[in-house]
Protein backbone atom coordinates (compact mmCIF):
# COMPACT_ATOMS: atom_id res chain seq x y z
CA UNK A 1 0.00 0.00 0.00
CA UNK A 2 1.35 3.29 -0.73
CA UNK A 3 -0.95 5.79 1.22
CA UNK A 4 -0.66 9.52 -0.07
CA UNK A 5 -3.82 10.36 2.65
CA UNK A 6 -2.10 12.05 4.69
CA UNK A 7 -4.66 15.06 5.22
CA UNK A 8 -7.76 12.97 5.75
CA UNK A 9 -6.34 11.07 8.49
CA UNK A 10 -2.81 9.85 9.91
CA UNK A 11 -1.33 6.67 11.59
CA UNK A 12 -1.11 6.87 15.23
CA UNK A 13 2.90 7.47 16.25
CA UNK A 14 3.72 3.86 18.35
CA UNK A 15 4.76 6.44 21.37
CA UNK A 16 1.27 7.65 21.33
CA UNK A 17 -0.39 4.77 21.73
CA UNK A 18 2.08 2.85 24.42
CA UNK A 19 1.28 6.41 26.29
CA UNK A 20 -2.61 5.93 25.95
CA UNK A 21 -2.31 2.33 26.97
CA UNK A 22 -2.08 3.02 30.91
CA UNK A 23 -5.17 5.00 30.84
CA UNK A 24 -7.39 2.59 29.54
CA UNK A 25 -6.14 -0.49 32.39
CA UNK A 26 -4.57 0.36 35.75
CA UNK A 27 -4.67 4.25 35.22
CA UNK A 28 -8.63 4.31 34.87
CA UNK A 29 -10.06 6.32 37.29
CA UNK A 30 -12.53 9.41 36.93
CA UNK A 31 -10.20 12.34 37.27
CA UNK A 32 -13.07 13.90 39.06
CA UNK A 33 -12.69 11.25 41.61
CA UNK A 34 -11.10 12.51 44.96
CA UNK A 35 -8.94 9.00 45.51
CA UNK A 36 -4.92 8.16 44.37
CA UNK A 37 -6.43 6.51 41.02
CA UNK A 38 -8.47 9.55 40.37
CA UNK A 39 -5.29 11.90 41.23
CA UNK A 40 -3.26 9.71 38.67
CA UNK A 41 -5.47 11.02 35.69
CA UNK A 42 -5.75 14.62 36.65
CA UNK A 43 -1.58 15.06 37.15
CA UNK A 44 -1.98 13.02 33.71
CA UNK A 45 -4.27 15.72 32.03
CA UNK A 46 -2.86 18.89 33.47
CA UNK A 47 0.76 17.72 32.88
CA UNK A 48 -0.71 17.26 28.97
CA UNK A 49 -2.29 20.48 29.18
CA UNK A 50 1.09 21.92 30.04
CA UNK A 51 2.92 20.56 27.26
CA UNK A 52 0.27 21.03 24.75
CA UNK A 53 0.21 25.01 25.85
CA UNK A 54 4.23 25.25 25.87
CA UNK A 55 4.31 24.19 21.94
CA UNK A 56 1.61 26.26 21.10
CA UNK A 57 3.03 29.41 22.96
CA UNK A 58 0.49 29.80 25.24
CA UNK A 59 -0.98 29.24 28.54
CA UNK A 60 -2.34 25.81 30.16
CA UNK A 61 -5.67 27.80 30.90
CA UNK A 62 -6.36 28.73 27.49
CA UNK A 63 -6.12 25.19 26.20
CA UNK A 64 -9.04 23.08 26.02
CA UNK A 65 -9.94 19.24 25.09
CA UNK A 66 -12.37 18.67 23.06
CA UNK A 67 -13.51 15.53 21.11
CA UNK A 68 -11.69 16.93 17.94
CA UNK A 69 -11.25 19.49 15.37
CA UNK A 70 -14.85 19.64 14.07
CA UNK A 71 -16.00 20.11 17.76
CA UNK A 72 -13.41 22.75 18.81
CA UNK A 73 -14.17 24.92 15.22
CA UNK A 74 -18.15 24.91 16.44
CA UNK A 75 -17.18 26.27 20.04
CA UNK A 76 -14.84 28.52 19.00
CA UNK A 77 -17.60 29.79 16.64
CA UNK A 78 -20.79 29.36 18.26
CA UNK A 79 -18.95 30.18 22.25
CA UNK A 80 -17.77 33.56 20.66
CA UNK A 81 -21.04 34.66 18.71
CA UNK A 82 -23.25 33.92 21.63
CA UNK A 83 -21.02 36.07 24.08
CA UNK A 84 -21.52 39.09 21.61
CA UNK A 85 -25.12 39.16 21.02
CA UNK A 86 -24.98 42.54 22.12
CA UNK A 87 -22.42 43.67 19.93
CA UNK A 88 -24.07 42.56 16.68
CA UNK A 89 -24.90 39.11 14.55
CA UNK A 90 -22.48 39.45 11.65
CA UNK A 91 -18.95 36.54 10.54
CA UNK A 92 -16.95 36.83 8.17
CA UNK A 93 -15.59 33.82 6.76
CA UNK A 94 -13.84 32.67 3.49
CA UNK A 95 -15.35 30.46 0.72
CA UNK A 96 -12.73 27.54 1.20
CA UNK A 97 -13.09 27.09 4.81
CA UNK A 98 -13.61 22.76 6.01
CA UNK A 99 -17.24 22.16 5.78
CA UNK A 100 -17.13 22.63 10.04
CA UNK A 101 -16.40 26.09 9.56
CA UNK A 102 -19.11 26.32 6.66
CA UNK A 103 -21.91 24.51 8.35
CA UNK A 104 -21.26 26.33 11.59
CA UNK A 105 -22.06 29.44 9.61
CA UNK A 106 -24.75 28.66 8.26
CA UNK A 107 -26.69 27.48 11.34
CA UNK A 108 -26.23 30.28 12.99
CA UNK A 109 -27.44 32.49 10.00
CA UNK A 110 -30.62 29.71 9.59
CA UNK A 111 -31.34 29.31 13.17
CA UNK A 112 -30.49 32.30 14.90
CA UNK A 113 -30.38 35.60 12.23
CA UNK A 114 -26.64 35.54 11.63
CA UNK A 115 -25.60 36.99 8.67
CA UNK A 116 -21.91 36.04 7.21
CA UNK A 117 -19.67 37.02 4.62
CA UNK A 118 -17.55 34.57 2.64
CA UNK A 119 -14.35 36.12 1.37
CA UNK A 120 -13.37 35.07 -2.04
CA UNK A 121 -9.81 33.68 -2.88
CA UNK A 122 -7.63 34.46 -6.12
CA UNK A 123 -6.65 31.70 -8.48
CA UNK A 124 -3.82 30.79 -6.14
CA UNK A 125 -6.29 30.16 -2.55
CA UNK A 126 -5.12 33.16 -0.91
CA UNK A 127 -8.28 35.68 0.63
CA UNK A 128 -7.90 38.86 -0.39
CA UNK A 129 -6.57 41.19 2.24
CA UNK A 130 -8.11 44.66 0.78
CA UNK A 131 -11.56 42.74 0.56
CA UNK A 132 -11.48 41.49 4.35
CA UNK A 133 -10.67 45.27 5.39
CA UNK A 134 -13.99 46.22 3.55
CA UNK A 135 -16.16 43.48 4.56
CA UNK A 136 -15.52 44.51 8.64
CA UNK A 137 -18.45 46.53 10.19
CA UNK A 138 -19.08 47.98 13.61
CA UNK A 139 -21.60 44.58 14.31
CA UNK A 140 -19.01 42.13 13.21
CA UNK A 141 -18.30 39.32 16.36
CA UNK A 142 -15.59 36.95 15.02
CA UNK A 143 -13.43 36.36 12.03
CA UNK A 144 -13.01 32.79 11.19
CA UNK A 145 -10.00 32.00 8.28
CA UNK A 146 -8.21 29.17 8.08
CA UNK A 147 -4.21 28.84 8.11
CA UNK A 148 -3.74 25.96 5.77
CA UNK A 149 -6.25 24.30 3.48
CA UNK A 150 -6.74 20.70 3.64
CA UNK A 151 -7.69 20.42 0.02
CA UNK A 152 -4.46 22.38 -1.37
CA UNK A 153 -2.41 22.99 1.21
CA UNK A 154 -2.49 26.72 0.79
CA UNK A 155 -1.14 29.19 3.74
CA UNK A 156 -3.50 32.10 4.22
CA UNK A 157 -1.32 35.14 5.68
CA UNK A 158 -2.81 34.40 9.22
CA UNK A 159 0.06 36.94 11.00
CA UNK A 160 -1.53 39.89 8.66
CA UNK A 161 -5.57 38.53 8.72
CA UNK A 162 -4.70 38.94 12.96
CA UNK A 163 -3.29 42.50 12.55
CA UNK A 164 -6.16 43.76 10.45
CA UNK A 165 -8.88 42.13 12.39
CA UNK A 166 -7.50 43.59 16.01
CA UNK A 167 -6.75 47.20 14.75
CA UNK A 168 -10.98 46.54 13.83
CA UNK A 169 -11.38 44.93 17.55
CA UNK A 170 -13.08 42.25 16.13
CA UNK A 171 -12.18 38.57 17.59
CA UNK A 172 -10.75 36.22 14.97
CA UNK A 173 -10.59 32.54 15.18
CA UNK A 174 -8.54 30.02 13.18
CA UNK A 175 -8.93 26.53 11.95
CA UNK A 176 -5.46 25.18 12.26
CA UNK A 177 -6.04 21.83 11.68
CA UNK A 178 -4.31 21.65 8.61
CA UNK A 179 -1.13 23.06 10.00
CA UNK A 180 -0.14 21.36 12.77
CA UNK A 181 2.76 19.26 12.59
CA UNK A 182 3.33 20.42 8.97
CA UNK A 183 5.17 24.07 9.98
CA UNK A 184 5.76 26.23 12.91
CA UNK A 185 2.21 27.04 14.72
CA UNK A 186 2.76 29.44 17.91
CA UNK A 187 -0.83 30.82 18.65
CA UNK A 188 0.45 33.87 20.61
CA UNK A 189 2.64 34.72 17.82
CA UNK A 190 -0.06 34.18 15.22
CA UNK A 191 -2.38 37.04 16.98
CA UNK A 192 -5.36 34.53 16.86
CA UNK A 193 -8.24 34.75 19.79
CA UNK A 194 -9.15 30.68 18.97
CA UNK A 195 -7.79 27.76 17.35
CA UNK A 196 -8.68 24.85 16.35
CA UNK A 197 -6.60 21.52 16.10
CA UNK A 198 -7.00 17.86 15.37
CA UNK A 199 -5.42 14.72 16.79
CA UNK A 200 -5.66 12.27 13.80
CA UNK A 201 -4.11 14.50 11.50
CA UNK A 202 -0.79 14.70 12.86
CA UNK A 203 -0.34 11.07 13.73
CA UNK A 204 -2.50 11.40 17.60
CA UNK A 205 -5.75 9.70 18.35
CA UNK A 206 -9.09 10.29 16.56
CA UNK A 207 -12.47 11.49 19.05
CA UNK A 208 -9.73 14.41 20.64
CA UNK A 209 -9.05 17.70 19.24
CA UNK A 210 -7.53 21.36 21.08
CA UNK A 211 -9.67 24.48 21.23
CA UNK A 212 -7.27 27.34 22.29
CA UNK A 213 -9.01 30.31 24.07
CA UNK A 214 -7.42 33.68 24.28
CA UNK A 215 -7.61 34.13 28.09
CA UNK A 216 -10.32 36.90 28.23
CA UNK A 217 -11.58 36.22 24.41
CA UNK A 218 -15.79 36.66 24.53
CA UNK A 219 -16.77 32.91 25.06
CA UNK A 220 -19.13 30.63 26.35
CA UNK A 221 -19.45 27.06 26.30
CA UNK A 222 -21.45 24.97 23.87
CA UNK A 223 -21.02 21.48 25.66
CA UNK A 224 -22.77 21.97 29.18
CA UNK A 225 -22.39 19.95 32.33
CA UNK A 226 -19.97 19.76 34.93
CA UNK A 227 -17.48 21.85 35.76
CA UNK A 228 -14.63 20.26 33.96
CA UNK A 229 -12.12 21.86 31.32
CA UNK A 230 -11.91 24.69 33.61
CA UNK A 231 -15.50 25.17 32.84
CA UNK A 232 -15.35 25.83 29.42
CA UNK A 233 -16.27 22.27 27.46
CA UNK A 234 -18.09 19.98 30.52
CA UNK A 235 -17.78 15.66 30.28
CA UNK A 236 -15.81 13.54 31.70
CA UNK A 237 -12.34 13.87 30.47
CA UNK A 238 -11.29 11.41 27.35
CA UNK A 239 -7.55 11.13 29.55
CA UNK A 240 -6.08 8.55 26.94
CA UNK A 241 -6.79 11.10 24.45
CA UNK A 242 -5.73 13.76 25.92
CA UNK A 243 -2.50 11.79 26.89
CA UNK A 244 -2.44 10.58 22.94
CA UNK A 245 -2.88 14.53 21.67
CA UNK A 246 -0.14 15.94 24.02
CA UNK A 247 2.38 13.25 23.14
CA UNK A 248 1.65 13.06 19.38
CA UNK A 249 1.87 17.16 19.65
CA UNK A 250 5.38 16.53 21.08
CA UNK A 251 7.06 14.13 18.26
CA UNK A 252 4.98 16.05 15.48
CA UNK A 253 6.33 19.67 16.55
CA UNK A 254 10.00 18.01 16.58
CA UNK A 255 9.40 16.31 13.20
CA UNK A 256 8.84 20.09 11.23
CA UNK A 257 12.69 20.66 11.65
CA UNK A 258 13.51 16.56 10.84
CA UNK A 259 11.30 14.75 8.99
CA UNK A 260 8.90 17.67 7.02
CA UNK A 261 12.15 18.71 4.88
CA UNK A 262 12.41 15.23 3.24
CA UNK A 263 8.70 15.01 3.13
CA UNK A 264 8.67 18.55 1.09
CA UNK A 265 11.31 16.49 -1.39
CA UNK A 266 9.15 14.05 -1.98
CA UNK A 267 6.24 16.02 -2.91
CA UNK A 268 8.34 18.46 -4.77
CA UNK A 269 9.90 15.03 -6.56
CA UNK A 270 6.04 14.24 -7.16
CA UNK A 271 5.06 17.63 -8.54
CA UNK A 272 7.98 17.92 -10.73
CA UNK A 273 7.42 14.53 -12.21
CA UNK A 274 4.17 14.75 -12.96
CA UNK A 275 4.77 17.90 -14.42
CA UNK A 276 7.56 16.96 -16.88
CA UNK A 277 5.63 13.08 -17.71
CA UNK A 278 1.93 14.24 -17.78
CA UNK A 279 0.75 16.98 -20.50
CA UNK A 280 -1.77 19.61 -19.53
CA UNK A 281 -1.65 19.41 -15.78
CA UNK A 282 -2.02 22.02 -13.48
CA UNK A 283 -0.85 22.61 -9.69
CA UNK A 284 -3.59 23.65 -8.08
CA UNK A 285 -2.48 26.49 -5.35
CA UNK A 286 1.23 26.07 -7.03
CA UNK A 287 1.94 29.51 -7.18
CA UNK A 288 1.21 30.31 -3.13
CA UNK A 289 2.66 29.31 0.16
CA UNK A 290 1.73 25.78 0.86
CA UNK A 291 2.31 22.89 3.74
CA UNK A 292 5.46 21.02 2.34
CA UNK A 293 3.05 17.45 2.13
CA UNK A 294 0.32 18.65 -0.09
CA UNK A 295 0.21 18.53 -3.62
CA UNK A 296 -3.18 19.11 -5.72
CA UNK A 297 -3.27 18.91 -9.72
CA UNK A 298 -5.89 19.20 -11.74
CA UNK A 299 -5.32 16.82 -14.60
CA UNK A 300 -7.22 18.00 -18.30
CA UNK A 301 -9.89 15.99 -19.95
CA UNK A 302 -9.68 13.00 -17.01
CA UNK A 303 -12.00 12.42 -14.29
CA UNK A 304 -10.42 12.15 -10.70
CA UNK A 305 -12.95 9.40 -9.48
CA UNK A 306 -11.84 7.40 -12.26
CA UNK A 307 -8.16 8.12 -11.53
CA UNK A 308 -8.34 7.26 -7.80
CA UNK A 309 -10.31 3.84 -8.85
CA UNK A 310 -7.52 3.07 -10.71
CA UNK A 311 -4.84 4.05 -8.56
CA UNK A 312 -6.69 2.20 -6.06
CA UNK A 313 -6.47 -0.93 -7.97
CA UNK A 314 -2.62 -0.75 -7.96
CA UNK A 315 -2.82 -0.11 -3.84
CA UNK A 316 -1.92 3.42 -4.11
CA UNK A 317 -4.37 5.44 -1.69
CA UNK A 318 -5.42 9.35 -2.55
CA UNK A 319 -7.94 11.56 -2.75
CA UNK A 320 -9.97 13.24 -5.16
CA UNK A 321 -11.29 16.87 -6.07
CA UNK A 322 -14.64 15.77 -5.58
CA UNK A 323 -17.18 15.41 -2.66
CA UNK A 324 -20.04 12.77 -2.43
CA UNK A 325 -22.80 14.95 -1.44
CA UNK A 326 -26.33 12.96 -1.84
CA UNK A 327 -25.44 10.56 -4.32
CA UNK A 328 -23.91 12.93 -6.63
CA UNK A 329 -20.25 13.79 -7.39
CA UNK A 330 -20.48 17.60 -6.42
CA UNK A 331 -16.75 19.47 -7.69
CA UNK A 332 -14.62 20.83 -4.69
CA UNK A 333 -16.15 24.17 -3.95
CA UNK A 334 -12.76 24.97 -2.59
CA UNK A 335 -11.08 24.65 -6.31
CA UNK A 336 -14.54 26.07 -7.43
CA UNK A 337 -13.71 29.71 -5.50
CA UNK A 338 -9.98 29.51 -7.18
CA UNK A 339 -12.03 29.71 -10.52
CA UNK A 340 -11.74 26.21 -11.67
CA UNK A 341 -14.13 24.97 -14.51
CA UNK A 342 -16.44 22.25 -13.03
CA UNK A 343 -14.60 19.75 -15.30
CA UNK A 344 -11.07 20.82 -14.27
CA UNK A 345 -12.35 20.43 -10.65
CA UNK A 346 -13.63 17.02 -11.81
CA UNK A 347 -9.96 15.73 -12.57
CA UNK A 348 -8.17 16.98 -9.90
CA UNK A 349 -6.50 14.43 -7.26
CA UNK A 350 -5.09 15.37 -3.77
CA UNK A 351 -1.91 13.50 -2.66
CA UNK A 352 -1.20 14.38 0.69
CA UNK A 353 2.38 12.60 1.60
CA UNK A 354 3.41 11.56 5.50
CA UNK A 355 6.40 10.50 7.78
CA UNK A 356 6.51 6.87 5.85
CA UNK A 357 6.25 7.62 2.06
CA UNK A 358 9.78 6.94 0.30
CA UNK A 359 11.06 7.97 -3.04
CA UNK A 360 10.76 4.90 -4.26
CA UNK A 361 6.74 5.07 -3.50
CA UNK A 362 6.98 8.45 -4.97
CA UNK A 363 8.43 7.37 -8.19
CA UNK A 364 5.85 4.44 -8.30
CA UNK A 365 2.79 6.76 -8.54
CA UNK A 366 4.02 8.42 -11.37
CA UNK A 367 5.01 5.50 -13.21
CA UNK A 368 1.48 4.18 -12.39
CA UNK A 369 -0.47 7.45 -12.84
CA UNK A 370 0.67 8.24 -16.33
CA UNK A 371 -0.19 5.58 -18.34
CA UNK A 372 -3.65 5.14 -16.28
CA UNK A 373 -3.88 8.94 -17.27
CA UNK A 374 -3.43 8.44 -21.20
CA UNK A 375 -5.79 5.04 -20.70
CA UNK A 376 -8.40 7.19 -19.97
CA UNK A 377 -7.83 10.59 -22.42
CA UNK A 378 -7.92 7.93 -25.06
CA UNK A 379 -10.99 6.85 -23.68
CA UNK A 380 -12.78 10.46 -23.35
CA UNK A 381 -14.69 12.17 -26.27
CA UNK A 382 -13.83 15.47 -24.50
CA UNK A 383 -9.67 15.13 -25.04
CA UNK A 384 -8.30 16.67 -28.10
CA UNK A 385 -6.74 14.11 -30.80
CA UNK A 386 -2.98 15.28 -29.94
CA UNK A 387 -2.97 14.11 -26.79
CA UNK A 388 -4.25 10.38 -27.57
CA UNK A 389 -2.13 8.11 -28.27
N1 LIG B 1 -10.79 21.49 9.79
C1 LIG B 1 -10.01 21.02 8.80
C2 LIG B 1 -9.24 21.97 7.94
C3 LIG B 1 -9.92 19.64 8.57
O1 LIG B 1 -9.17 19.18 7.57
C4 LIG B 1 -10.67 18.77 9.40
C5 LIG B 1 -10.65 17.30 9.17
O2 LIG B 1 -10.99 16.82 8.12
C6 LIG B 1 -11.45 19.31 10.43
C7 LIG B 1 -11.48 20.67 10.60
C8 LIG B 1 -12.27 18.42 11.35
O3 LIG B 1 -11.48 17.72 12.27
P1 LIG B 1 -12.03 16.37 12.97
O4 LIG B 1 -11.92 15.29 11.94
O5 LIG B 1 -11.10 16.14 14.13
O6 LIG B 1 -13.41 16.63 13.42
Amino acid sequence: MIYLDNNATTSAYPEVVEAMLPFFTEKFGNPSSLYELAQQQKDAIESSRQKVAEILGVQPKEIVFTSGGTEAVNTAIIGSALAQQEKGKYIITSKIEHKAVLETCKFLQKYLGYEITYLSVDSSGVIDLDELKNSIRSDTVLVSIMYANNETGVIQPIQEIGKIVKQANVPFHSDVVQAIGKIPVNLSELGVDYASISGHKFHGPRGIGILYRRKGAPFTPLIRGGAHENKMRAGTENTPGIVGIATALEIASREINNKMPEIEKLRDRLQQRILDEIPEVIVNGGTAPRVPNTLNIAIKYVEGEAMLFLLDNEGILASSGSACTSGSLEPSYVLLAMGLDHATAHGSLRFSLGKDNTQQQIDKVVDVLAPIVQKLRNMSPFCPDELKK
